[in-house]
């Protein structure tokens, strides 16, 4: 390697380090399941966004070996070449329904799908209004489309309204939010959202990655809990690697929107289609999905559960309806070495610190999946206990 290429990688990761932004990649032995052995270590993992426990799923598998012998692994082209197959078309029209948007489209990544979908709304003379919070890929999109930015504070529909009076009168706006955020575990205020968004002439685009097939009674995602349809939230992206336990991601919406984002949006055009089996074992966990009461309500079950024993502990944690329970331990020294006495305990909670949250609010996030069971989250809350009581404040 050339001495100036070596010298810029060792000072840009001195800085990573100085900065203690660290991370370190572990490798994980076997299926996405709560009992998992990673780095050889067994544990139970509170940290994976496998919500409905349906990554190792037999039915899902199942179909995946199915596809795979029909159409082998590689999809070999972009959607718009010829790598679109029977089993995409099933799926999206799966979700079209399982969303109540006339269509839907695939993405191999919500990353991918977020930078398409804003490119292709807004440009260099429209305005995005972003919650403070919003996913990285979100803030990413915002940027490469080259529009005017405008973030109000975290799930404020007041600060929005200032934003919103503000903003100049060129261009067109789009409101963009989490519909349940990935650091925070809490649900957007989509009503309120929807109704500046009528106000102002504005369009409101929800990236509901966490909470669909997780909230509402068919799994309709943070739009069904609040009683919201597709003329309240217009664009709706998904992504299938976290509650549906595969991999890739959607925009459900009008006819119209999904005609545009394939004849314009380049992260659809330029990219190869995901893999066919993918799509097949995705059209199975949707199905399970859909009718999957039974484990959306052993996971609210498991919330109040782990609620009620937090605030035993007396910490601080969301109101336990979403899997993303992030629990507050303040200082960022205190929460690394709970961390790790609960690794050492054999369960796996990831610390949160700054920069990812501020200074002095560094937390433990836990994620709770239909499959875990009450005698895991029962054990985790006594570990926890115990790994607060060794830790001083
Ligand atoms: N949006 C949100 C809110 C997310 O949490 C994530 C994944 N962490 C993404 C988008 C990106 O999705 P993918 O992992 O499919 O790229």
């Amino acid at each position: 390697m050339s001495k100036s290429l070596q010298a810029f990688l060792q000072a840009r990761l001195d800085g990573v380090r100085t900065d203690r932004r660290w991370r370190r990649l572990r490798t994980l032995d076997g299926p996405q399941q709560p009992e998992q052995v990673i780095d050889g270590q067994p544990v139970v993992a509170f940290c994976s966004n496998d919500y409905l426990g349906l990554a190792a799923d037999p039915a899902v598998v199942a179909a995946a070996r199915e596809a795979l012998d029909r159409y082998g692994v590689g999809a070999g082209a972009a959607h718009l070449i010829n790598g679109h197959t029977r089993a995409h078309v099933e799926l999206e029209q799966a979700l079209a329904r399982f969303t109540g948007r006339e269509r839907a489209l695939l993405f191999s990544t919500g990353y991918m799908a977020n930078l398409a979908l804003v490119q292709t709304l807004a440009g260099r003379h429209d305005t995005v209004f972003e919650d403070r919070w919003n996913h990285a890929s979100l803030i990413d999109a915002v940027r490469l489309a080259g529009a005017r930015s405008q973030r109000y504070r975290h799930a404020d529909p007041g600060h929005l309204r200032e934003r919103l009076e503000q903003a100049p009168d060129r261009g067109h706006r789009l409101i963009v939010t989490d519909g349940v955020f990935s650091m925070d575990g809490d649900i957007a205020p989509l009503p309120e959202l929807a109704a500046l968004a009528r106000e102002f002439d504005a369009w409101l685009m929800v990236d509901d990655a966490h909470g669909l097939s997780v909230l509402g009674a068919t799994g309709g995602g943070s739009c069904q809990h609040h009683g919201l349809g597709a003329d309240d939230v217009p664009i709706l992206m998904g992504t299938l690697g976290k509650g549906f336990g595969t991999a890739g991601a959607f925009v459900a919406g009008s006819e119209a929107l999904i005609e545009a984002l394939i004849q314009t949006a380049r992260p659809y055009i330029y990219t190869t289609a995901m893999p066919a089996a993918l799509a097949a074992a995705t059209l199975a966990s949707v199905r399970i999905a859909e009718a999957a009461e039974d484990r959306r309500a052993h996971l609210q079950g498991l919330l109040q559960r782990l609620g009620a024993g937090l605030d035993r502990l007396g910490l601080q944690h969301p109101p336990p309806v979403t899997p993303i329970q992030p629990v507050h331990i303040g200082d960022t020294r205190r929460a690394s070495a709970v961390a790790e006495r609960l690794l050492a305990a054999g369960f796996l909670v990831p610390a949160i610190r700054p920069p990812t949250v501020p200074e002095g609010q560094a937390r433990l996030r836990i994620t709770l999946s239909a499959a875990h069971t009450e005698a895991q989250v029962d054990a985790l809350l006594r570990a926890l206990e115990q790994a607060l009581e060794q830790v001083s404040p």
